[in-house]
């Protein structure tokens, strides 16, 4: 059986290239890049080339980069690491469509005792930058964190917006991190438009290894470790690096930004042969998040409703028949629970548990696509 995977938005397939340069990594160097001895050193040329060809395709200085273990570490590292400064009351701004490592990192300082103010979202889940704005000057927040793009309906915030909004509160401006993880090698990532101090970004999103994140934090910026021991990452991420990973990870950074322009042009084009498809083979389908036409959608990402059919039971089904996706994120794929996003957009609780999230890879080709919509609609008849 031939299985087709639409599911780029949990992990996408390391690439080839990636593959043979960690390899050649894994073989080469056996050093820890802390010691002083050749071996160290040549591990240490690695990480700090790795750095430079990070930074060089983020558009930033190299030490404004540290390497952790995902984009989870990343986001949790910059939320909790930068919530307390001494020079704002403190607190955190962010949305109620996040994703659940912001959300926890926010319920983490919220038990701290330290305020937290959590921005809707509309129907199609963007969040309204001057509200933000207008809060965090209320609010006298010290962070403000809104996702580039959201992860289980594609939808991307208007962060130059946002950014330039908080800028004009000049020397008391919160701090903004955006969770960049769906956003790197699908969109153009303008932190310097966006304002940001720091964003948080995931090497298995782009063709790299799993358990490699990036955080980009602004020169100069005050950020607390969250856990103590060597002073490895400038301090902020202590413990040994793994640096054939990061090595591998960098390479992938470096490919999804040089290819962004034609691969996303390609997925975008990919997802609208993939909708039209659905929509001219199953009745009641309902496209989630914002238009296919939408420039506020990212170009790999489809998250639709069938008629209430319950989305896990549908990818359930899927999976079986070979078709590989999700119900929402795939980190709550397995609740029982409607998906927080969906409940955020204003939909009911019922039709919160039916979004089926299809997401196309650089690789999605149209034989996956007429592949895919035979699978979907075979099982679709089958439950209906
Ligand atoms: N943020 C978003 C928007 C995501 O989609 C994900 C992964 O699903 C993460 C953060 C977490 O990244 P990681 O899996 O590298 O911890």
């Amino acid at each position: 059986m031939k299985r087709v995977y639409l599911d780029h938005n949990a992990t996408t397939p390391l690439r080839a290239e990636v593959r043979a340069h960690f390899l050649e990594m894994l073989d080469g160097l056996a050093g820890n890049p802390s010691s002083v001895h050749g071996a160290g050193r040549r591990a240490r040329a690695a990480l700090d080339e790795a750095r430079e060809r990070t930074a060089a395709a983020l558009g930033v200085h190299e030490d404004e980069v540290v390497f952790t273990s995902g984009g989870t570490e990343s986001v949790n590292l910059a939320i909790l690491g930068s919530a307390r400064r001494p020079d704002r009351a403190g607190g955190l701004l962010t949305s109620t469509a996040e994703h659940s490592c912001v959300l926890g990192a926010a319920d983490a300082l919220a038990a701290r005792g330290i305020p937290v103010h959590r921005i809707g979202v509309d129907r199609q889940c963007r969040v309204d930058p001057g509200e933000i704005v207008a809060t965090a000057a209320r609010t006298g927040v010290g962070l403000v964190s809104i996702m580039a793009a959201n992860n289980e309906v594609g939808t991307i915030q208007a962060l130059e917006a946002i950014g330039t909004g908080l800028d004009s509160q000049g020397r008391e401006r919160p701090l903004l991190h955006t969770d960049a993880v769906q956003a790197l090698g699908r969109i153009p990532v303008q932190l310097g438009d966006w304002k940001a101090d720091m964003a948080s970004f995931s090497a298995h999103k782009l063709g790299g290894p799993l358990g490699v994140g990036i955080l980009f934090r602004r020169r100069g910026l005050q950020v607390e470790a969250l856990m103590h021991g060597g002073g490895q990452e400038g301090g902020l991420r202590p413990g040994s690096e793994n640096v054939p990973a990061i090595s591998a990870a960098a390479l992938a950074v470096e490919l999804a930004v040089r290819e962004r322009p034609s691969v996303a042009a390609t997925m975008r084009e990919q997802s609208l042969c993939l909708w039209h498809e659905i929509t001219d083979t199953l009745p009641d389908v309902e496209l989630l998040g914002p238009g296919i036409d939408s420039q506020a959608r990212l170009p790999n990402t489809l998250d639709i409703a069938l008629g209430g059919i319950d989305g896990r039971m549908l990818v359930a089904r899927l999976d079986l028949e070979g078709l590989e996706a999700s119900a929402g994120s795939a980190c709550a794929s397995g609740s029982l629970e409607p998906s927080h996003v969906l409940l955020a957009m204003g939909r009911s609780a019922e039709s919160a548990r039916s979004g089926l999230r299809l997401s196309l890879g650089r690789e999605t080709s149209r034989e996956d696509i007429h592949t895919a919509v035979e699978i979907l609609k075979r099982v679709v008849e089958d439950l209906r």
